[in-house]
This record gives C-alpha cells, sequence and structure tokens, in this order.
C-alpha cells in the first residue's frame, strides 16, 4: 500500500509522455520552452506560525506577505490549460496562513490540478478541514516529535500546539470516514539529534490517531539557509531506528523510513553531472509571486524566470529569463554542487540514465 506512495522514490515514470517529449525536445530553447512542470510548490504566504530550528527558508525572513487571491486563481487557471497536473502548497511560511486557500483548493479542483498540504496544521477551521479533507490528494502534517515538551522546542512554539495538531489530524481522520473518501493523511518527522529518542511515540501516536502514515526523513542542507547546525548529522547512527519502528505497522499504517536517501547521503553515492529537471519538470511559486526553477535557489535571480503579478504563467515559463537558465544549466552549472538529496535527485537520477544507458538496455 505505501509503497504506491513512492515517498522514497520518485513517480516521473507515471508521466512517460512528458518525458518523451523531453528527450526529444530538450536541447533546443525553440522546442525546450513548450516543456511545461508536472508539478509546483506554491508558498502562498511568507509568515508563519512556528519557526523550526531546522527551517531551510529561514534566510528568506518568514516576511508578512502573500499572493493576490485573484491573481493566483487566474494563473491556476492557466497552469491546467497548459498542462499543470498537481500543485502542493507548502512553503517559506505556513500554508494554512492563507485566508482564502479553502477557495484556491477547491478552484484547482474545478480546473482538474491535484492538490496537496504539506502544513504544521496548528491553526485550521473546521469549515476550512473539510475542504481540505475532500478535496486535497493528501495532507502532510510536519510533526517532528512523539511529545509536547520537545515538540515546542524543536518547532520553536508553547507546548500547548502539540495537542492541538493532534486534535486537528483527529478530526481530519473523523471527517475522511464520515465523508467517505478524502486526502490520504499522514505525519511527517525530520529527524535530528534531539527528537531521535521520540520517533517510537510518535509511530504510535500517529496509528492511534489513525494516519496512513508517519515519514521519517533525514535532514539535508539547503545551501542558502542560516542554519547549518545540522550539516554533518550521521544517519548511520539511526539507521536502528527503521526496525525498531516496523512493529508499529498494521495493514493501515505505515512507517516510512526514508532508508534510501539516508543512505545516499551516508555512503555519498555518485551524482549525476547534469540537472535534468530543470528548468523543465517542476516549479516554485514564492509569496512574492516570483516563480523560480528550483526550490534550493529561491531569491537567486539566476533560477527566476518572473513573476505571477506581472506576466502571465506562460509568458513567465516561455520568457527569456528562463532561457538564460535553461542555457545556465546546460552549459555551465555542475550539478554535483548542488543541495544533497534535492527535491529532484530521484528523477535526476532517473533522467540521467535516459540519457547516459548502460550498452545492455535493448535486452529487456
Ligand atoms: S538542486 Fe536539484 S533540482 Fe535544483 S538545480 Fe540542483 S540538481 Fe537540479
Amino acid at each position: 500500500m505505501t509503497n504506491s506512495y513512492r515517498i522514497d522514490n520518485h513517480k516521473l515514470i507515471f508521466h512517460p509522455q512528458r518525458v518523451a517529449q523531453w528527450q526529444a525536445d530538450n536541447e533546443q530553447w525553440d522546442t525546450a520552452k513548450s516543456i511545461y512542470p508536472i508539478y509546483l510548490e506554491i508558498s502562498p504566504v511568507g509568515h508563519c506560525n512556528h519557526r523550526c530550528v531546522f527551517c531551510a527558508k529561514d534566510y528568506i525572513g518568514y516576511k508578512k506577505r502573500e499572493i493576490p487571491y485573484e491573481i493566483l486563481k487566474q494563473r491556476i487557471t492557466e497552469m491546467a490549460d497548459l498542462g499543470v497536473k498537481s500543485l502542493m502548497f507548502a512553503g517559506e511560511g505556513e500554508p494554512l496562513l492563507y485566508k482564502k486557500l479553502p477557495e484556491i483548493i477547491e478552484h484547482c479542483e474545478n480546473v482538474g490540478i491535484d492538490t496537496s498540504l504539506t502544513t504544521n496544521f496548528a491553526i485550521v477551521s473546521q469549515e476550512a478541514l473539510e475542504i481540505y479533507v475532500k478535496n486535497c490528494k493528501w495532507i502532510k502534517v510536519s510533526l517532528n516529535a512523539g511529545n509536547a515538551k520537545v515538540y515546542s522546542e524543536i518547532h520553536r512554539t508553547k507546548e500547548e500546539d502539540f495537542n492541538k495538531v493532534l486534535e486537528n489530524l483527529s478530526k481530519a481522520v473523523s471527517l475522511r470516514k464520515e465523508i467517505g473518501k478524502g486526502s490520504t493523511l499522514g505525519a511527517q518527522m525530520l529527524l535530528l539529534p534531539e527528537n531521535s529518542n521520540s520517533a517510537a511515540e510518535l509511530a504510535q501516536i500517529s496509528r492511534d490517531i489513525g494516519l496512513d502514515y508517519l515519514v521519517i526523513k533525514p535532514y539535508s542542507q539547503h545551501l542558502s539557509s542560516n542554519t547549518k547546525k545540522y550539516e554533518n548529522i550521521l544517519y548511520s547512527d539511526y539507521m536502528f531506528l527503521e526496525k525498531e519502528l516496523e512493529k508499529y505497522n498494521t495493514e493501515t499504517f505505515k512507517v516510512i523510513f526514508r532508508t534510501n536517501t539516508m543512505k545516499k547521503m551516508t555512503n555519498k553515492v555518485e551524482r549525476y553531472k547534469k540537472c535534468g529537471a530543470v528548468p523543465f519538470f517542476w516549479g516554485y511559486i514564492m509569496s512574492d509571486g516570483n516563480v523560480f526553477g528550483c526550490s534550493s535557489f529561491l531569491e537567486n535571480p539566476e533560477f527566476c524566470y518572473g513573476n505571477i503579478n506581472e506576466n502571465s504563467f506562460q509568458e513567465i515559463w516561455e520568457g527569456e529569463r528562463r532561457k538564460e537558465n535553461f542555457e545556465y544549466i546546460k552549459t555551465t552549472m555542475n550539478a554535483e554542487n548542488c543541495r544533497i538529496n534535492c527535491r529532484m535527485d530521484e528523477i535526476n537520477r532517473y533522467l540521467w540514465e535516459l540519457k547516459n544507458p548502460s550498452p545492455h538496455v535493448n535486452f529487456i
């Protein structure tokens, strides 16, 4: 069941037509410009009610700003027409603080775009929750401890938020039961020395609430983050947890321990030299409306293609600034220097192999 989520893997194999378009058209700008992303992440607001100790986007500064509702709605309609298939609302801020998010989620459903939320889930009204559970494909809650004390230290918030989040998760599970269908519901712990002792507690809680899964994932140093405290964590020291947490698995609940990702860090697995994913298969829209080709380069002008407050999505995606980034990635950038285990890492490994096949691939 959980394997179908492919959380420790990638899902580009389910889009062979887009991959075929990329294989045929990615070398020349005239053809490459119309390869549209399958997936984008959107940060509808810049501010956040928490200050997690590991936050990769701390350098952006949690600015109080948001994308105007009408603009966002219009651009989403355009994206659907251009071939975008899914949007994850997450970001440099807490997405549920965007007041019109329920309307945006319903709009995505109406235009045929799948949605998901990555959220701390501390603040959500009953009305909004119903819309999220009914429409989102999945909701993943960033829940980085198994008890209130450690939670408050890691999220740098009040202890009572821990219980609020658990309550909201219980409500979501009940709502889904009532409706008879709805979002996949999961939690995620970013494994740190400070919370490793409470991973088992969190697995038990997540299972008892009725969640579908708990992801345990490693930290990955964002190259621009202010925080560098965790850049040298040795995940080989925590591999034993995989076995320990397995005992919480049931028919309907799984702990997804991201062994593959942890091993890539521990064993320093060789990586591709060129990024195939950017500027093609994904993108990121910040709360000021700027569109970036990669979330590891937010606020880097070389990866900024334009602003949705000023131009249509098509103008931005087929525009001069993306063209420059296309040339830069093709001719200059060495992806070996990028963030380790970046969001597109598995996709890049797949694309690299497609471009550099072994001599045996015809012996299927
Ligand atoms: S961080 Fe990853 S997705 Fe971004 S440009 Fe580098 S290799 Fe590509």
